[in-house]
């Protein structure tokens, strides 16, 4: 299955890819990730990408692009793929049409108000990149990654005033995109407000899959 993730940053993509990983056995590809990875690996693409990220703005159509074929062509993703934040723009959705058939394009719907209350508690893990929320969905040891054992930090662009910027980028140059799967006959929507299992219970039920 070729299952793209769309929604708001914060609207839980990242926590509904690793539950449908779960179910499906398919790896999830986080651009976000990938960029991050790059960006602290100090490469040259890295050093590109640090202003826009940090500043809340999208990095390049043609960077982001690069690194998901590279991504895509790995063994693991032979079976499909959720891709989580990504295309993020119209050219990036059309681009992806022009390398594989999606299968499914799945809008987690969450309000702003929700999602600036959200990011205010999220805590992200520096080393494996698994994310957590304080009240909701806390790791079994206070600041300490479950997975990874590592130190549990805030994202710098997860900052108030960053949240605000990357929401009015999500209206602008990603939400065209619901309405263009939607006109294609891919979009199924799930309302994302209130608790994860909730979520995850209205995502199983879009999969057809077993909880
Ligand atoms: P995320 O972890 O998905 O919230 O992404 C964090 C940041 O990475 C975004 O605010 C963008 O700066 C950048 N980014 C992630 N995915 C994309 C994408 N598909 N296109 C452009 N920029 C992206």
């Amino acid at each position: 299955m070729r299952l793209i993730l769309l929604g708001a940053p914060g609207a839980g993509k990242g926590t509904q890819a690793e539950f449908i990983t779960a179910k499906l056995g398919i790896p999830s590809i986080s651009t976000g990730n990938l960029l991050r990875n790059a960006m602290s690996h100090g490469t040259e693409l890295g050093n590109q990408v640090k202003e826009a990220m940090e500043g809340g703005h999208l990095v390049s159509d043609e960077l982001v692009l690069q690194l998901v074929r590279e991504r895509i062509s790995q063994p693991d993703c032979q079976k499909g793929m959720i891709f989580d934040g990504f295309p993020r723009t119209l050219a990036q959705a059309e681009a992806l049409d022009k390398i594989m058939k999606v299968d499914m394009a799945l809008f987690i719907h969450v309000d702003d108000e929700v999602i600036i209350k959200r990011m205010g508690g999220r805590r992200t893990c520096p080393e494996c990149q698994t994310t957590y929320h304080v009240e909701s969905h806390p790791p079994k040891r206070e600041g300490i990654c479950d997975k990874c054992g590592a130190k549990l930090g805030v994202r710098d662009d997860d900052r108030p005033e960053v949240v605000r910027e990357r929401l009015s980028v999500y209206h602008k140059q990603t939400e065209p995109i619901v309405n263009y799967y939607k006109n294609k006959g891919l979009l199924r929507t799930v309302e994302g407000a209130g608790a994860v299992e909730e979520t995850s219970a209205r995502v199983a039920e879009a999969l057809g899959v077993q909880i």
